[in-house]
């Protein structure tokens, strides 16, 4: 990767820039350049915007999604495995109380 600082000037073809870097030719609408990795910033850009706008219509599938049944399928899940989760602390603590009862018992045991 070289620096964003010798980015890419304009060709003269519209929709062409050429790097400053290594001299090669690449598409405005590239984020870098495609032989070396110059960061063109125009292309970088409208890439950045290209991709906000792509995550921002997955999230309003996503919500829209969560309100329907997905949502309450997960909620299960997650119910599901908080119960899970809170039977195998209960049982771990079971087994340590009995551990702690037997320690205490050979303690009591052991002193009289
Ligand atoms: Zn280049």
């Amino acid at each position: 990767m070289d620096s964003k600082a010798s980015g890419p000037v304009n060709a003269g073809n519209a929709s062409m820039v050429r790097c400053t870097s290594c001299g090669a030719e690449f598409d405005t609408h590239e984020p870098k350049c495609p032989y070396c990795g110059t960061m063109y910033e125009p292309g970088a850009e409208e890439h950045y915007m290209n991709r906000l706008s792509d995550i921002r219509e997955d999230m309003e599938d996503l919500s829209s999604l969560a309100l329907s049944e997905t949502g309450s399928e997960l909620k299960q899940a997650v119910k599901k495995t908080l119960k899970t989760l809170i039977i195998i602390a209960a049982a771990i603590a079971v087994l340590l109380g009995i551990c702690r009862l037997i320690d205490l018992l050979r303690l009591y045991v052991w002193y009289f």
